[in-house]
């Protein structure tokens, strides 16, 4: 058993705003919004940070088909929106179980950070 946030979302052990879920993935809309739609895609197996994925496993490609449903889902894929992974420290990577972040809903600013 984790004390990980995220993984007492997965075991239901903290409410969330379900947005899309699968057998590998969860996505739930942010508590803090940053934008109209902004929506946390997490894999349900605990991973701390994007350096702690191994590459040759499923998570990446399964955290990116759920971020094309949830786009669909929020009705943001035709308007465009962002993705965003932050790491460590001074990426602000905050939560430390992995997930990406997708934003849109309005035009969103040029620079990432
Ligand atoms: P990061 O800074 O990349 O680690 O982002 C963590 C994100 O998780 C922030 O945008 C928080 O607003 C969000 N967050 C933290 N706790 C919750 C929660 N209980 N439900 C939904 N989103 C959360
Ligand atoms: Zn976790």
């Amino acid at each position: 058993m984790t004390d990980c946030i995220f993984c007492k979302i997965i075991r239901g052990e903290i409410p969330c705003a379900k947005v899309y879920e699968d057998d590998a993935v969860l996505a739930f809309d942010d508590i803090h919004p940053m934008a109209p739609v902004h929506v946390v895609i997490i894999p349900k197996t605990h991973v701390a940070t994007l350096l702690d994925v191994d590459a040759k496993d499923a998570t990446v490609g399964r955290l990116i088909a759920a971020a094309q449903d949830v786009a669909r889902i929020k009705n943001v894929a035709a308007g465009g929106f962002r993705t965003v992974v932050n790491c460590n420290a001074d990426g602000g990577q905050v939560v430390f179980h992995l997930h990406m972040h997708l934003l849109g809903g309005r035009k969103l600013e040029d620079q990432l950070g």
